[in-house]
C-alpha cells in the first residue's frame, strides 16, 4: 500500500485523511528583445507554446531543469493553509522591512 507523508511537515498522511496534491510547472521565459518590437509578442507566445509542444512530445527527458521543471508535493490539509499564505516560502517579516539591512 502507498503511504503519504506530508511534503511540508513530513507528517504521514493515513489512507482516509484528506491530502492535497500541489503542482507546479515552471520554465523559461524569453523576454524580447528591443529590435522588432510589433512582432515580438507573437513570437514569444509562439516560441513558449513551441517549447510545451515540446515538452509533451518529449516526455521531459531530453529538456533541462533551466528551461522546465515540474514539481510535485502532497500537502496535508493543515500546510496546505499555510502554502497558500505564503506559496513563495517568503519570509513575512522581511517582506515589510526589506530595505533594512
Ligand atoms: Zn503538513
Amino acid at each position: 500500500m502507498i503511504r503519504y507523508s506530508c511534503d511540508m511537515c513530513k507528517r504521514e498522511l493515513d489512507t482516509g485523511d484528506l491530502r492535497y496534491v500541489v503542482k507546479m510547472g515552471m520554465y523559461a521565459a524569453f523576454d524580447p528583445t528591443d529590435d522588432d518590437e510589433d512582432d515580438d509578442d507573437r513570437d514569444h507566445l509562439q516560441e513558449i507554446q513551441d517549447i510545451l509542444e515540446r515538452i509533451e512530445d518529449l516526455e521531459d527527458d531530453r529538456i533541462g531543469e533551466d528551461v522546465y521543471k515540474q514539481l510535485r508535493f502532497d500537502l496535508c490539509p493543515e500546510c496546505r493553509r499555510k502554502f497558500l499564505q505564503n506559496p513563495l516560502g517568503r519570509e513575512v517579516a522581511k517582506a515589510f522591512s526589506f530595505s533594512e539591512n
